[in-house]
């Protein structure tokens, strides 16, 4: 079996600061980590390829520095890494980054599982997963929370949605996503650490993605999204004074507030 697991490496999102003026992440402000949610598939995987007989191919889009999360993933029991990296892929919305990775999916070849988080914590539109099931034609589940049972043939998997619990069954080749509640990713080794550094990634480049791709399909070219502006929300102030002189002074001046702010009917 060969399964596909999708990761992106994100900002750390616990100290990562907005350029408010320029409305844009400042991804110089923090480090970078693989998509939380990516780990839990990673694991998803590698947890099948202990009990099957399975090859976990771990893919992310990224920057040339993205060869970092490939070799974590590595570590944590993928067996290969494929990093898609070009100029003309920058810009890309989730259009353009799902057929870039559908397109290196099938460059692959023969593919039974392919696993993503959810969503990511950085872009969090939870839809690269499902566009990528449409784009290869392949049917998909979401949110999953379980894997009942697997197969050669075919995966049955629950999943949370809208308050109901789901329990679907799909035929190979299918997608799946899966949600923080499937698993607990484990920790790499200081071994699995020192033998993933050495690990070789695979890069594939436009040039190599010629047969599958077209220019005008990836990168700011294939997004029909076009972002005006971001805001970054100011968090609510909150505000307090103390009355402790007078108490009937006190809440004469309390009602007098409630009622200039429309909180008391006048
Ligand atoms: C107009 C526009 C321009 C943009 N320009 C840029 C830009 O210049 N640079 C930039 O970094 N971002 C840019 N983005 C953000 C970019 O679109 C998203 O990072 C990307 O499409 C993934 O979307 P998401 O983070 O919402 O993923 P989600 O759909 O929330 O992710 C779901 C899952 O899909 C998989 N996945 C998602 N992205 C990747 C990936 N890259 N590699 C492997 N697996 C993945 C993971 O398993 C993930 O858990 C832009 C977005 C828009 C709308």
């Amino acid at each position: 079996m060969n399964i596909v697991v999708l990761i992106k490496q994100v900002p750390d999102m616990e100290r990562v600061k907005f350029d408010r003026e320029k409305g844009v992440v400042d991804r110089k402000s923090a480090g970078t980590e693989i998509n939380p949610f990516d780990l839990n598939a990673l694991e998803t995987a590698v947890s099948i390829s202990e009990k099957m007989d399975a090859k976990v191919t771990v893919i992310s889009m990224g920057l040339p520095s993205a060869d970092e999360a490939l070799k974590e993933a590595i570590a944590r029991g993928a067996h290969e890494g494929i990093l898609l990296s070009d100029r003309s892929f920058g810009g890309a919305d989730t259009k353009a980054t799902s057929k870039t990775l559908a397109g290196a999916i099938s460059k692959i070849g023969k593919f039974d599982l392919i696993i993503a988080g959810e969503k990511t914590v950085d872009g969090d539109t939870g839809q690269v997963g499902p566009e990528i099931a449409e784009i290869l034609d392949i049917p998909h589940i979401s949110y999953v929370e379980k894997i009942e049972d697997i197969n050669q043939d075919n995966i049955v998997a629950q999943c949370e949605l809208w308050g109901g619990t789901y329990l679907k069954k799909a035929k190979f080749p299918v997608l799946i996503t899966v949600t923080k509640y499937i698993n607990e990713p484990r920790l790499p080794t200081f071994k699995s650490k020192m033998k993933a550094r050495k690990a070789k990634i695979t890069v594939w480049d436009m040039e190599e993605l010629k047969e599958v791709l077209t220019l005008e399909e990836v990168g700011f070219k294939g997004s029909p999204t076009k972002v005006k502006k971001i805001e970054v929300p100011q968090s609510a102030k909150r505000e307090g004074k103390l009355f402790r002189e007078n108490i009937n002074e006190g809440i004469e001046e309390i009602i007098t507030v409630l009622e200039d702010k429309k909180v008391l009917g006048v």
